[in-house]
């Protein structure tokens, strides 16, 4: 009989490879710093090749602490250059489903990102991202209805049904103008503080799991300036994101902590196996679940 070739190899196999095959390097730091490097070559081989256009504004540093969210990250200063040169949709594929959301905000603030990514991206649980694919010249028509039927945010819905309304500069959780937009992604501290007690709410960010390295943001802990003195900013507490595409962050501690129980897997080792499970793998939380 013929040996089915297409059988999906069970999750346990999976896992039970990945472990013995581990290597030191880490798989998609090494793409990505392949993919720079020809960007810098490019650089250097042509005198034509001019700086990309970002939409939106890169911020500044904010007071106090220095875990900005969506902070762009040394060695991703490039990726706009990148996603400039690359030609197919599926070049995209490492950054449309990046473990790291900023790199995915990267992506869809880019004029350069290909209609099939922004579908995707639309997709996302971060307004922030969403917001950017509304702005981006690329989107396209179903793109749009997509979010008139489907986003979660009222203001998100009525932009996307009037292409007209501007996008620049707007805190993406209800719209109001961001007045220090080098420093701020929302139009006010309440609005932060809202937002990050929403999204503790609903898992995307944790207080008690992590740290999980650059996945870990400090966000606002109070809805007024610290000390009551305006400008100063609010106070604020760590929160930790999650290290794994498409995952929670306590998802992932408690795949961490089975993995370390059942395989003495290190907490490194851990990461970096759930994240090729769902590079590699696109496999849910509940289907390592069920695996176990
Ligand atoms: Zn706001």
């Amino acid at each position: 009989m013929k040996k089915e070739t297409t059988a999906r190899q069970s999750l346990t196999d999976l896992i039970d490879d990945i472990l013995e095959t581990a290597s030191p390097g880490h798989e998609e730091e090494d793409s990505l710093l392949r993919l720079l490097a020809s960007v810098d070559e490019l650089r250097r081989e042509s005198f034509a090749f001019m700086p990309t256009m970002t939409i939106g504004t890169t911020r500044l540093h904010r007071q106090g602490p220095t875990s900005d969210p969506f902070e762009t990250l040394e060695k991703w200063v490039d990726l706009p250059h990148l996603f400039e040169i690359l030609d197919r949709p599926e070049d995209f594929d490492p950054w449309v489903r990046h473990h790291h959301p900023t790199v995915r905000l990267m992506l869809a603030k880019s004029p350069h990102c290909p209609p099939e990514c922004l579908a995707i991206l639309a997709q996302e649980p971060w307004e922030e991202i969403r917001l950017a694919v509304l702005a981006n010249p690329q989107i396209t028509q179903k793109i749009r209805n997509y979010f008139i039927k489907n986003d979660p945010l009222e203001w998100l819905r009525e932009a996307a049904a009037d292409p007209k309304t501007p996008l620049s500069g707007r805190c993406a959780l209800d719209g109001g103008k961001i007045k220090r937009p080098d420093r701020f992604l929302t139009c006010s501290i309440a609005c932060s503080y809202q937002q990050a007690n929403q999204r503790l709410d609903s898992g995307l960010y944790s207080s008690t799991s992590g740290p999980f390295g650059e996945f870990t943001w400090e966000v606002a802990a109070s809805r007024s300036a610290s000390g009551g003195i305006p400008g100063t900013g609010p106070n604020w507490r760590r929160v930790h994101i999650s290290p794994v595409y498409g995952w929670l962050p306590d998802q992932v501690t408690s795949a961490r902590f089975a993995l370390s129980d059942k395989h003495g897997t290190s907490y490194d080792a851990a990461i970096e196996l759930l994240q090729k499970l769902v590079t590699q793998k696109n496999c849910s939380y509940e289907e390592f679940s069920a695996s176990l």
